[in-house]
């Protein structure tokens, strides 16, 4: 009879795991505390405009990405266009030309070399090393044979020269005062993003990689959920897995929260890690690197807060993300800020009803903030409303008309995504030690010390990204297939376009 896996979590590593067990024959059910597929990698709709509430940039969005196959399996592709964008970001500013960081690197170095030829030099060497980073697959290393990964090794002089270096740090290389202001804002507007994911994104974007899938991040999650089902899983909503139940040493099945107990011959989460080492495990199998992991939690939410609009208006001419500096600061959930992030998503006219679009501004925020302010739903209310507010006013000199065209508001906080999704704080990880841990395949606790048939998956275990979680299902159900000394084998989903599906592929 074939052996039965429960998984916690129907996340993008839940769902990858849950397929790939299923198409390596055994009998897999997810339990799923929400009433959607998809965790993080998710969307909602307000008033026919749908919000995103994940992808910006999609690794294996190309085929030269060690990810190709594992969306190919998934049902990911060829059934979703991937669309590869031209620019990876625009800065603004009210006395000059905007600052376009293209994706094609030759038109990148002649414009900033017209915008900066001060810093001549400077531009050049990055150029050049972010042509270099076009052919380090290092995002889908994980996805790739061990054989390949040690390919990678040649890669790591760049990995040390820019491995310990942030954004914020490298600009104060530049001597242009409007490059060394903005150049730590350019991913995502996180300037203690690692240099390494900077040129990584610069050199993968110039071959098509990093793009955007059609449809947006719930569409995604939703197709990956359909070939769960077509291989003959099962997913049960609204079922909060609480503790996992362990008999002598061996995880036998889950206690849920309303009392019930489902069992299996073997248990994998996908929960947020925390919680599940340390609440549904009750920290009884953890190591020293483990312990040390979760002792430094980040207040710091990166992309905390997501102010959504939904706007009767065209965005189609419009940069898809956005940098919007403006010289008088204003307070936005307690902090001055002087510029924007902005996603506008008129790229893709399937999240709004015609003529209308998308905007989403994200915010960095203090996780210990929204929680204190949960603890009032009045005050709590409040100010996400003052922030609705004061983010449409800001708007208004750069897209007149704006404030009348607001047809649907969102904002969604830490809060928000904890309610749903169950991740709540981060935890500090070296960016150099992810890589050389993909590198040499290895993860932080894709299983736990003393526990057997007991495994982890995505993002909090080491696959790190929607790509990063869905290759790690399919590594999690190989080391299953190899626990039990049975073949792994993979099939591609039997995905039977529709007329308009197979025209847009080709377009
Ligand atoms: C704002 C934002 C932007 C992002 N942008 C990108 C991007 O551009 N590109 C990219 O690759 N990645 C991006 N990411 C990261 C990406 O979304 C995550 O790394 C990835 O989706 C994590 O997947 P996961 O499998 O680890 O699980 P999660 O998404 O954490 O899902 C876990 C699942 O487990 C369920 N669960 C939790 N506890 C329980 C329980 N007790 N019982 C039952 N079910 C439970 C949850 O409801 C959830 O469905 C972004 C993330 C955020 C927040």
């Amino acid at each position: 009879m074939a052996r039965s896996i429960i998984i916690i979590g129907a996340g993008i590593g839940g769902l990858s795991a849950g397929c790939y067990a299923a198409m390596n024959g055994y009998n897999v059910r997810i339990l799923e505390s929400h009433a959607r597929p998809g965790g993080l990698c998710t969307a909602w709709t307000r008033h026919g405009y749908t919000f995103d509430g994940c992808i910006h940039n999609l690794a294996g969005s190309t085929r030269e990405s060690g990810f190709y196959p594992v969306f190919e399996e998934l049902g990911i592709l060829p059934a979703t266009p991937m669309h590869a964008y031209r620019e990876l970001i625009q800065v603004e500013r009210p006395d000059g030309p905007p600052l376009t960081l293209y994706t094609d690197l030759d038109r990148l170095e002649a414009h900033l070399q017209t915008l900066f030829p001060k810093d001549g030099a400077a531009t050049r060497e990055l150029i050049a090393d972010a042509k270099r980073f076009a052919h380090f697959d290092i995002m889908g290393l994980s996805a790739r044979p061990w054989t390949e990964r040690i390919g990678l090794i040649g890669a790591l002089p760049l990995l040390v020269k820019y491995g310990r270096l942030t954004m914020d740090e490298f600009a104060k290389r530049f001597t242009d005062p409007f490059l060394r202001r903005v150049f730590p804002t350019l991913i995502y507007d996180w300037p203690q993003q690692s240099m390494l994911i900077f040129l990584t994104f610069l050199g993968r974007c110039s071959i098509g990689d990093l793009g955007w899938p059609m449809g947006g991040s719930g569409e995604f999650a939703n197709r990956i959920a359909k070939r769960f089902h077509d291989l003959g899983g099962t997913i049960r909503y609204h079922a909060k897995a609480q503790s996992i139940l362990v008999e002598n040493g061996r995880a036998v099945g889950v206690k849920l929260a309303d009392g019930t107990e489902e069992r299996a011959d073997i248990v994998v989460s996908n929960a947020y890690g925390h919680t599940t080492i340390f609440g549904m495990l009750n920290g009884r199998y953890t190591s020293p690197a483990i312990r040390d992991y979760y002792a430094h939690p980040e207040d710091r939410c990166e992309m905390g807060i997501h102010v959504s609009l939904g706007v009767a208006r065209d965005l189609r001419e419009e940069p898809h993300a956005l940098i919007l500096p403006f010289d008088k600061p204003i307070e936005i959930a307690g902090e001055m800020r002087d510029r924007f992030y902005l996603q506008l998503f008129g790229f893709d006219p399937s999240l709004a009803p015609k003529g209308g679009g998308v905007i989403r501004a994200l915010f960095a925020t203090s996780y210990r903030r929204w929680e204190e302010l949960a603890a009032d739903p009045t005050a709590y209310q409040a100010e996400k409303q003052r922030i609705a507010d004061a983010v449409v006013a800001q708007l208004e000199p750069r897209f007149p008309g704006i404030t009348r065209q607001v047809e649907a508001v969102d904002v969604a906080t830490p809060i928000t995504t904890q309610r749903f999704t169950g991740n709540a704080q981060g935890f500090k990880a070296s960016v150099v030690a992810i890589f050389l841990g993909m590198i040499f395949g290895r993860t932080l606790s894709q299983t736990l010390p003393g526990l057997a048939n007991f495994y982890m998956v995505g993002q909090w275990a080491g696959g790190g990204g929607v790509s990063g979680a869905a290759a790690m299902g399919r590594n999690v159900a190989r080391a299953i297939c190899n626990g039990d000394h049975r073949a792994f084998v993979t099939s591609k989903a039997d995905v039977a376009l529709s007329a308009t599906e197979r025209a847009k592929v080709a377009a």
